[in-house]
């Protein structure tokens, strides 16, 4: 059997007396094409609230992906200022905004209102650690876009205690993972933790407690990457919008850009996981 244009126009013949569509209808619905996928429930979308903590690649792509989908509130976090090496993989920067030290929140704040006009955006200048617990409670989806563990657990456990789903995406190089929580049902970030991730965590904090900056050399980042893995996180949210959350990532996606492999990953409840504990 034939497939591709030709099959479904065989599939759908045009009839003689039909009279044409006026395309230029529908072209008005600015939504209109996410409206003909069958599972997504555009209502809800565009009645969502999200957070969005970090402002670097991922939350660039990550805003720019709700803000396209039809998400009307958007809050965004993250303490940095642009820098130019950001602008090879940032999409909603500019390079005045690296030349004026403009905060990164606020650069995607204002640039993602020039994608689409309707979108109520809110940029918090500052560390998601310092965000009231209240501002967790008040979403219907958070999306971690971090590159520290101890800023991931810390919007773990407080996703995890308000019962909004949480998902996380992280890069490294051409290497990316998402891992999708869903509370109380599903494990949190925190029951995944293996020595490395401790490791990694117990290198950035100083024996006081303080961050502390360590010279190291800068991880490889490009675009592809940020863009896959931020396109599925989005993804997994609109599932979660639209009811639709049995479909979602059961635990955590897998993706080698360089030997073009992907993976799921189930991840299981930790019954010493000091977040369900609570
Ligand atoms: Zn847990």
């Amino acid at each position: 059997m034939r497939t591709g244009v030709i099959g479904l126009f065989n599939l759908f013949p045009v009839c003689p007396t039909m009279p044409s569509l006026r395309a230029d209808y529908l072209d008005l619905d600015r939504l209109e094409r996410s409206r003909r996928v069958g599972w997504i429930d555009i209502d809800a979308v565009i009645k969502a609230r999200c957070l969005v903590i970090g402002a670097g690649a991922l939350g660039n792509e990550v805003v720019k992906n709700l803000t396209l989908s039809g998400v009307n509130r958007v809050t965004i976090v993250d303490m940095d200022a642009v820098v130019i090496s950001n602008l090879n993989r940032c999409v909603l920067f500019r390079a005045e905004d690296a030349l004026g030290g403009r905060n990164k929140a606020e650069a995607i704040s204002h640039r993602a209102k020039e994608l689409n006009e309707t979108v109520a955006l809110e940029a918090v200048m500052g560390r998601v650690q310092d965000l009231p617990s209240e501002r967790f409670k008040e979403q219907d989806l958070i999306f971690g876009c971090l590159d520290n563990v101890a800023a991931r657990l810390h919007a773990n456990s407080h996703s995890y205690f308000h019962r909004v789903p949480y998902i996380d995406g992280a890069t490294m190089g051409t290497s990316g993972k998402v891992q999708v929580v869903i509370p109380p049902s599903t494990p949190c970030l925190q029951c995944a933790m293996n020595r490395t991730h401790y490791k990694l965590m117990e290198k950035r904090f100083s024996c006081t407690g303080a961050d502390v900056t360590f010279f190291e050399p800068k991880m490889a980042a490009e675009i592809t990457t940020t863009s896959v893995v931020a396109a599925v996180q989005v993804r997994e949210g609109l599932k979660i919008l639209s009811g639709r959350a049995d479909k979602c990532v059961k635990n955590v996606w897998y993706y080698d850009g360089l030997a073009n492999r992907s993976d799921v990953l189930e991840v299981d409840l930790d019954p010493e996981c000091v977040v369900h504990s609570r």
